[in-house]
């Protein structure tokens, strides 16, 4: 897979498949915290422009993690399928928490 043409912005977050078929989002976010990245395992600091990953599984919800853009963009992007740009009002935290919670009714494994 080609560079994927751009990042995640004040306008606009992605989303991708994992392998497992769970839901990535990636989303820009200002660190307001010291923050380790899973990519290089190197600090972001407070202040900084980072990518926000947040996974939605389903049924166990949601869970996320923060990366560098650069680290993002090398090797975490690369590994998702299907990967496209939606606006950032759709990625709000409440939204996704939402979409990983199982439906009322159905049945639990
Ligand atoms: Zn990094």
């Amino acid at each position: 897979m080609g560079q994927f043409d751009g990042q995640p912005s004040v306008r606009w977050s992605l989303r991708g498949l994992t392998e497992e078929g769970d839901e990535a989002w990636l989303i820009r976010g200002i660190a307001r915290k010291l923050y380790r990245c899973p990519g290089c395992h190197g600090e972001i600091p407070v202040g900084e422009e980072h990518t926000i990953v947040q996974y939605v599984r389903r049924p166990t919800g949601t869970d996320h993690h923060h990366w560098h853009r650069q680290c993002a963009e090398e090797l975490l992007i690369p590994e998702l399928a299907k990967l496209r740009r939606v606006p950032a009002s759709e990625s709000s935290q409440s939204r996704l928490e939402a979409r990983g919670r199982v439906r009322p009714g159905r049945r639990r494994s």
